[in-house]
């Protein structure tokens, strides 16, 4: 089993950011040929999707997330302001497991693996274990 741990830098309070390169390396170090491969961010605040990376699609991604919880009287709030981020996190989930075949990741053509920020700037870890 590997597992490995890196972090991305998010410059806005929400972005998206592409990780699938750096995933798809830590697969070849790896020498894993089959397997399965789980990636985790350890945070409650931002998210792991799969889609596809593409600047207008990134606005409109933005855009969906704001209205999908728009910002509010949260409770939550009170504490450290940042309640709409926590239910983003929850809701699209942080992780994603993938088949590994030939020393690559199974996924599709527009598939990216891309880590949402919804609480940033922050540095964000992620957290890759094959098998
Ligand atoms: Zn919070």
């Amino acid at each position: 089993m590997v597992s490995e741990t890196f972090t991305v830098k998010t410059n806005r309070s929400t972005e998206i950011v592409d990780i699938t390169d750096k995933v798809d390396e830590i697969i070849r170090k790896s020498g894993i040929d089959e397997g399965i491969c789980l990636i985790l961010i350890p945070h409650a605040t931002a998210a792991l999707i799969m889609n596809e990376c593409e600047p207008n699609l990134e606005s409109d991604f933005l855009k969906f997330f704001e209205k999908f919880v728009p910002k509010g009287d949260y409770a939550h709030n009170r504490i450290d302001d940042n309640a709409e981020a926590h239910m983003k996190s929850a809701f699209f989930g942080q992780s994603v497991c993938l088949p590994i075949k030939n020393s690559e990741l199974v996924r599709g053509t527009w598939q990216e693996i891309l880590l949402c920020e919804f609480d940033g700037p922050r540095e964000r870890r992620v957290i890759v274990t094959c098998k």
